[in-house]
């Protein structure tokens, strides 16, 4: 028997994939691993989630300049980085049916989960995707998929110096996609193997840490609050010094609550001077900031706010799923903030037979999207059946147009939450909604 929480994910996965907001990667041909690939509906909450971000985190500061680096990088990169020597999980193969896992999550090492029979010894699995450059493979063509986007942040620190001339402090901030070929990618969009990351490294002088860190602390959990992702569910873990990476002096991770337990959401860590002073002496490139307040050059030391958009987009959709009952019937909704639904209003006319009533709805609808993108026409079936279609994806609103807006130009505009519905007049409407809407 499924526990509740198993059904509240097998619930998940399959509203995402009936509504068009995830499908497993390649499924057609089976699938494939730790790829899942964003419909419709997902690719509009991942864009409002990637959105908020880049509002909060750059547009809204004076003090953030975003870049986007190539996936693939001069492989010196990731040698300067640790990553080709130390970017590895432990991993164990089942000597009989041949399955992999990460010896650190086995709870008995002694024998396979699977199949029961002996299991190897426990061996250091590098996590980059290799790949080669050109028409040779051999070891000067080898290059990887990044594993995170931090590098191509480091690697035009000098750039972006050089170009902006930013005050210190000042962050540069990146959104894009990464690799890691996971041992066992599992739990939906928690672990892929093809993931995309929201980045950010804040040059600060080195007595700022402290501050800064805090700072970008408070910040994160602003940002949860903006996306829909309640207080409760995030807990502060303080990464002890044993756990951390060599070169953070402080890390916090943020985990969530979710279903398959409480796990890591983001990262917040302290990196010192370490990534700029290692490019700059596997370089040669002078990776030194000028501070002319104190008229002095030196290594800036770098605080790293870190979120996975797909560990994200997962937290935003269990936060906002919901079961009631409606009038004695079950309804499944997702109560979505405004700021990231996928689809902000849906226009309905009342019956589909009535041309008079298609026309006025379709001419309202019109005049929403030119201000509202993110906006959904339906004539399809009875009017609660299109209500429920539309709670499920979490629509926030939906106006429709009965016979009364032809005589005075009303129409009904309904809440998903509470289910009300009011009688507002038309030439209202879109400051009604942008108001509603509103919540950034
Ligand atoms: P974990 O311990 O869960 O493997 P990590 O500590 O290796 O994660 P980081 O290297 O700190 O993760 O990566 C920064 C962020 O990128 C994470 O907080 C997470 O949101 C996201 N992320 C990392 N690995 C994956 C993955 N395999 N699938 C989806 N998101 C990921």
């Amino acid at each position: 028997m499924a526990t509740e929480k198993e059904r509240l994910m097998e619930n998940i996965v399959s509203l995402a994939k009936r509504r068009g907001f995830v499908f497993q990667g390649s499924e057609i041909y089976g699938g494939i691993a730790g790829m899942w690939d964003y419909g419709p509906l997902g690719v509009e909450l991942a864009h409002n989630i990637k959105d908020i971000w880049w509002r909060m985190f750059v547009y809204n500061r004076e003090d953030m300049y975003g870049i986007d680096a190539s996936i693939l990088m001069n492989p010196r990169v990731w040698e300067t980085s640790g990553h080709t020597k130390t970017f590895s999980d432990p991993v164990i193969k089942c000597v009989k049916c041949k399955k992999q896992f990460r010896a650190d999550q086995l709870d008995n090492k002694n024998a396979c989960p699977a199949c029961g029979g002996k299991l190897s010894k426990s061996q250091p699995f590098n996590l980059m995707f290799k790949t080669y450059i050109g028409a040779t493979e051999d070891s000067d063509s080898i290059s990887y998929l990044r594993p995170e986007t931090a590098g191509g942040i480091f690697v035009n620190f000098k750039n972006v110096v050089d170009s902006m001339h930013p005050k210190l402090p000042f962050g540069i901030a990146q959104i894009g996609k990464a690799f890691r070929n996971e041992i066992a990618p599992r739990d939906f969009l928690f672990r892929l193997r093809e993931l995309k990351q929201m980045e950010i490294e804040y040059f600060v002088r080195a007595e700022e840490w402290e501050r800064a860190f805090e700072e970008w602390r408070l910040a994160m959990l602003a940002f949860a609050k903006e996306v829909g992702i309640p207080k409760k569910v995030i807990h502060e873990l303080e990464v002890p010094e044993s756990e951390r990476a060599h070169y953070s002096k402080r890390t916090i991770d943020f985990e969530f609550d979710y279903p398959f337990g409480k796990k890591e959401l983001w990262g917040l860590a302290y990196r010192t001077d370490y990534d700029l002073s290692r490019h700059a002496e596997a370089s040669g490139a002078d990776l030194t900031y000028f501070d002319e307040e104190e008229n002095k050059r030196f290594i800036p030391h770098v605080i790293e706010p870190s979120f996975g958009v797909d560990r994200t987009f997962l937290a935003v959709l269990l936060s906002a799923y919901r079961v009631d009952e409606i009038k004695g019937e079950k309804r499944v909704f997702l109560a979505f903030k405004p700021a990231v639904a996928p689809i902000k209003v849906a226009v309905f006319p009342l019956l589909k037979n009535k041309p008079e009533l298609v026309t006025k709805a379709r001419n309202i609808y019109q005049m929403l999207k030119k201000h509202i993108p993110q906006i959904d026409f339906d004539d399809n079936g009875n009017i609660g059946k299109r209500y429920r279609r539309q709670d499920e994806i979490g629509t926030p609103y939906c106006v429709t147009i009965d016979f009364d807006t032809l005589e005075d130009n009303t129409v009904t505009l309904r809440d998903r939450d509470t289910t009300e519905q009011e009688r507002v007049n038309e030439k209202n409407l879109l400051e009604i909604l942008k108001k509603k809407l509103v919540s950034f």
